[in-house]
Parts: C-alpha cells; sequence; structure tokens
C-alpha cells in the first residue's frame, strides 16, 4: 500500500474551504438519513445551487471562518474537523485523490522556513 503523505490532523482543513464542494442525490440522501430528516428537507438547509461552467451544481452551504473566508457549514471551526464524517460526500471521502496532498505540501514547506510548526498561510 502506498504511504499516505499528508496529515489532517496537521492542518487547518483548508479543502473544507472549497467554495464548491458538490454532492450527488446519494451523498444528500446519506446526509438526510444522518439528521433524519427527508431529502428535499436536507437539500434545503445543507445545500445550495450555484452555477459552475454554465451548468447549476449542488454545493454544500458555507459558514464565515476565523481561519479561511468560510468553510462548509459541516466543519467545526474551532476543533478543525468533519462533524459529519461518516455520512460526509463522496467527494470528501476521496480528496485529496492520491497520497499526496499539495496544500500540505505548501503548509510544511513554510513551517519549515517559519521554524514554526503551528504557522498558517494567510488566506
Ligand atoms: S487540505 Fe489536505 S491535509 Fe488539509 S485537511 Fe484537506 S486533505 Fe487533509
Ligand atoms: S462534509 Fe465534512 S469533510 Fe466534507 S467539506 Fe464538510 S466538513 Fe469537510
Amino acid at each position: 500500500m502506498t504511504k499516505i503523505k499528508y496529515d489532517c490532523a496537521k492542518c487547518p482543513g483548508y479543502c473544507c474551504s472549497y467554495d464548491h464542494i458538490e454532492a450527488s442525490d446519494y451523498d444528500i440522501g446519506r446526509l438526510a438519513r444522518h439528521f433524519q430528516v427527508n431529502d428535499a428537507e436536507a437539500r434545503k438547509r445543507y445545500f445550495k445551487v450555484v452555477k459552475s461552467e454554465g451548468k447549476d451544481i449542488t454545493v454544500l452551504r458555507h459558514k464565515k471562518d476565523h481561519v479561511y473566508a468560510t468553510t462548509c457549514m459541516f466543519f467545526d471551526q474551532d476543533e478543525r474537523r468533519c462533524t459529519v464524517y461518516a455520512a460526509r460526500p463522496r467527494v470528501c471521502r476521496t480528496y485529496p485523490n492520491g497520497n499526496r496532498c499539495g496544500y500540505f505540501e505548501f503548509i510544511q514547506f513554510e513551517r519549515e522556513h517559519q521554524d514554526d510548526q503551528e504557522f498558517i498561510p494567510s488566506a
């Protein structure tokens, strides 16, 4: 098995700040079951429809954050972790699609150069 070269526990959760974290109907249904609401209610509470390259896509709603401008509404902004981990959308399960994460390598590089293991580059 390929060794994972990033550590989300040492990252403030940059990927959860992406504007467009897309969800399928299946993802919406999974979150609806998690919160014991119907799919229509889940769609309204947790998602919004935005335009991307001329197409309508369904994405997770956001809230303001103190590290990045905003994060996904399900991100715990103090603990810097997902609060719906077992029910998170597929895109969150597969990211960063390999054993490396570009953002993690960037913060590691900066932390070494700044000699500060807590350093977070400003957004
Ligand atoms: S940006 Fe990379 S290291 Fe940070 S939480 Fe996401 S996958 Fe993990
Ligand atoms: S559902 Fe969880 S893993 Fe996915 S973006 Fe939101 S907080 Fe991050």
